[in-house]
């Protein structure tokens, strides 16, 4: 003999019920089955909704009472079922009518007329289910759960009277000639005979409660997923079923929010060493999953992460607390005498503070309950009155052998906080096959991806981007992401996906990532943008490894930095206004991305896509103290001061330079040196210096009247005016044997930027185009310096900066 039970999903329409005969109709073939089945898929919810809503003096109970009786009749007629005929059916439907009536006209709903009520979903779906297999012709005949199963008078629901159930199921599964027996789940007796339930679930519950009766070989559970997850499907996509579990695990699981199996199911099945296979209705071929006592010796420690959403936390505090026997106990008897399930308890070695986790439902209740208990100790400020935290969860790890293992606590909590997840409160077991923490509600589904990815997924790191300006240096860094994937996916075990991209009036998610190949048209189809919606849309996805990428050279962008670091979100800025702000500002982004844990890069400030501040940066980590950094750090310089010879004039060399985009918009910020200032300035900081912009000794080469000009147009006709004084400049370094090259450098802790006659063998000598160089002497290299150089502007390598900037941020 077999107990199979189906749940609400299920039975939920006419498709699945077809399902679930198939399935019967296979079982049944070797063996005679008991069948338990749920009510259709929320009707119970229903039901109790209508049980308020009469109480309440609100006759839409009525509504609700069609639309079941509707849903339930539709279902039987397409199985060939009349329920015009069937008796029983009818009976329940007036009997329920007359019930909600009932509770219109009193207003009232008493926890033992919702009993009654809940019932009804179980009766009626068990009753059509019959009638439909022997329409079949399958040799099937129901029996009313009601008289066989009873639990206690006047203790908690799931309190069943075992010693006359057991009878009760031998008696009659022992004359019973039917190969089919269907049962409604969830319904049961009081001792007084009055219709009960087994509980939110419950249905599980009967059907092990048969099995174990009956000792049969097996207790199946069909449900609408392939088994028992290694976290709940619904949140966590790349969870899996798990193979094998032990009872103890599965309770532990089902006890901390696997909904798969209602908690108490395990016991009496467990006792009787009755496996349990939990099997997917919509894909009766896939495995499942199976518990029984036997422990594989090779599982993995982990076995599942689960969670319980609406938690409230209760917190005792006050000197009262310390040392004073008798305490606990009356706070525990306290909340049992209100019925009240505690989840979590946690107390704080001092005993200054005793902590509780609960059903948030029930917080108001035990909140009134303990302030009266101890209302003495209150009023004596020996105590605080309880303090109640609302809008929380609890996650948990479980497994068996999570006791043999070391370091699974440090790996669980070390990943939560990475991911700025809060822990509220923490309790383990000392069985230790499970760790628990209170973490606020918003923060669970992004706390069992990262939880999941760590325990059961292979090492692959998930990189989320966010990218603000996708003009040249953007466009061209989406394209190299697209390139690189699958290599970053096979090479290096990253994974990056783009989740959001905006430019000055659109932007545009995908929370999945966008499909690169056709952002531009997905862009052109987004909503209208703004720093604050974007970044909101970053904090509500909450994901894990979150980058916001800053292809822009807007200040205000520059300006929010700290609260996405505040939120660790990390940031890669090619955007060099941060950096060069005031220092306490720079400083704050710095101090922010330690304590957030939310790296902040900014290679390509300083020489476009060369590993120039990386350099730097290990240099120092590992020791080695700057002196001395001689550097041609402008591209657009080097460009106007290479093409600037004799017989051209200088005016149409920046023109020339402008026209090809080696300058900015305004070439005044290149030449007047303050692009580079910014550059060697952001150098000096990374070097350990405290130095701001005005600390840079700027030596123009430009004349006043060049640098008082009023405009981009005013300026150009002022190099013609003043052509004679770049004339000189140039004829002197001809006459020198020396080439112009615009210089900044770090000597003495003091910066300078200028333009220099460089003489023949020095390394600035021969630097061609917008090539840039830089050269770091330092205790290590005193005479010898390093020296890193290449193209230094250009969008392409400055998009590859900012890439190997987000390839960077694997290891964090
Ligand atoms: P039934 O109506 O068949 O009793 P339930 O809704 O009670 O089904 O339970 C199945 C649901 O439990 C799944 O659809 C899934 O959303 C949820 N669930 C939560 N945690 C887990 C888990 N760890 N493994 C499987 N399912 C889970
Ligand atoms: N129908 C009941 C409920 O929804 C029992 C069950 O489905 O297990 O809670
Ligand atoms: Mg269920």
């Amino acid at each position: 003999m077999k107990v199979l039970k189906f749940g609400g999903t299920s039975v939920g329409s006419l498709e699945n019920i077809q399902k679930v005969i198939t399935i019967i109709e296979n079982q049944s073939k070797n063996d005679s089955i008991c069948v338990v089945v749920s009510a259709f898929s929320g009707v119970t919810d229903q039901l109790l909704h209508a049980g308020k809503l009469a109480a309440s003096k609100d006759a839409r109970f009525s509504e609700i009472f069609q639309q079941l009786k509707t849903r339930h009749q539709e279902v039987a007629t397409g199985l060939n079922v009349s329920t015009e005929n069937s008796v029983q059916f009818q009976t329940y439907l007036a009997q329920l009518e007359d019930l909600l009536k009932g509770i219109y006209y009193i207003n009232e709903l008493s926890n033992r007329t919702q009993d009654r009520l809940a019932a009804f979903g179980e009766l009626c779906s068990s009753s059509i289910i019959t009638e439909s297999l022997q329409q079949k012709g399958l040799a099937a005949k129901r029996k009313n759960a009601v008289e066989l199963i009873v639990t206690k008078n006047g203790t908690a629901r799931k309190s069943v009277n075992y010693a006359v159930t057991n009878k009760n199921i031998e008696t009659y599964f022992h004359t019973a000639s039917e190969r089919i027996t269907i049962v409604p789940g969830f319904v049961a007796a009081l001792e007084n005979n009055e219709i009960t339930t087994l509980g939110r679930g419950g249905s599980d519950f009967s059907a092990a409660i048969i099995a174990a009766a009956l000792d049969t070989s097996e207790l199946q559970i069909w449900t609408d997923v392939s088994g028992m997850y290694t976290a709940n499907p619904s949140l966590v996509k790349h969870a899996k079923p798990i193979k094998n579990i032990s009872y103890q695990e599965a309770m532990e699981l089902s006890h901390f929010g696997a909904k798969v199996l209602y908690p108490p199911t395990i016991v009496p099945v467990m006792q009787k060493n009755i496996q349990i296979a939990i099997k997917n209705t919509f894909a009766p071929e896939d495995e499942g999953t199976l518990i029984t006592n036997t422990v594989d010796p090779n599982e993995e420690s982990v076995k599942g992460i689960t969670n319980i959403g609406n938690i409230a936390l209760l917190t005792l505090e006050g000197t009262g607390l310390v040392g004073i026997p008798g305490i606990s106990k009356r706070l525990f008897e306290t909340i049992s005498q209100q019925s009240i399930n505690v989840i979590l308890i946690t107390q704080a070695s001092s005993e200054h503070s005793i902590c509780l986790g609960i059903l948030a439902e029930e917080a108001t209740k035990a909140q009134n309950a303990i302030d009266l208990e101890f209302e003495n100790e209150i009023e004596l400020g020996k105590m605080f009155p309880v303090i109640v935290e609302e809008d929380l969860s609890i996650i948990a790890l479980v497994g068996d052998k999570m006791k043999n293992h070391q370091g699974i606590s440090g790996k669980m909590f070390s990943k939560l906080g990475k991911n700025n997840i809060n822990i509220r409160a923490i309790a383990q077991g000392a069985s230790e096959k499970n760790i628990s923490a209170v973490i606020a509600k918003k923060d669970v589904k992004k706390a069992l991806n990262v939880l999941h990815e760590r325990f059961f997924e292979d090492q692959r790191k998930q990189i989320n981007l966010y990218i603000a300006g996708v003009g040249n240096v953007g466009a061209k860094l989406l394209n190299q992401i697209e390139q690189q994937k699958q290599y970053l996916k096979e090479k290096l075990n990253l994974n990056i996906r783009v989740i959001g991209i905006t430019n000055s009036k659109k932007m545009y998610f995908n929370s999945d990532g966008i499909p690169l190949k056709k952002w531009e048209t997905l862009l052109a189809e987004g909503e209208p943008t703004s720093i604050e919606g974007f970044q909101n849309k970053i904090n509500t996805y909450n994901k894990r490894n979150s980058v916001f990428v800053d292809v822009t050279a807007n200040e205000t962008v520059a300006n929010s930095y700290n609260t996405l670091l505040e939120k660790s979100v990390a940031v890669v800025a090619c955007n060099k206004i941060a950096c060069s702000a005031e220092y306490d500002k720079y400083a704050e982004l710095k101090h922010l991305a330690t304590q957030y844990n939310a790296p902040f890069l900014f290679e390509t400030n300083v020489g476009a896509g060369l590993p120039i501040i990386d350099t730097l940066n290990n240099l120092i980590a590992s020791g080695d103290q700057v002196i001395t950094i001689k550097a041609v750090l402008s591209g657009s310089l080097n460009f106007v001061f290479n093409n600037y010879k004799e017989g051209v004039a200088f005016h149409d060399v920046v023109q020339q330079a402008k026209a090809e985009g080696y300058t900015e918009p305004d070439p005044r910020i290149d030449l007047s040196g303050v692009d580079v200032a910014r550059k060697i300035l952001i150098l000096a900081r990374e070097s350990g210096l405290q130095l701001n912009l005005e600390d840079v000794v700027n030596t123009p080469f430009l004349t006043s009247k060049n640098l008082e000009s009023t405009s981009v147009d005013h300026f150009f006709e002022t190099l013609i005016e003043d052509d004679a004084h770049f004339q000189k400049l140039l004829a002197s370094a001809t006459k020198n044997k020396a080439q112009l090259k615009y210089v900044a450098q770090l000597v003495d802790g003091t910066l300078q930027v200028g333009l220099e006659e460089i003489p023949s063998g020095h390394p600035f000598y021969n630097l061609e185009g917008k090539d840039n160089m830089v050269l770091f002497y330092t205790k290590r290299y005193p005479e010898q310096p390093l020296i890193i150089k290449g193209a230094g502007a250009g969008a392409d390598v400055t998009a590859s900066g900012l890439f190997s900037d987000i390839i960077r941020l694997r290891t964090f």
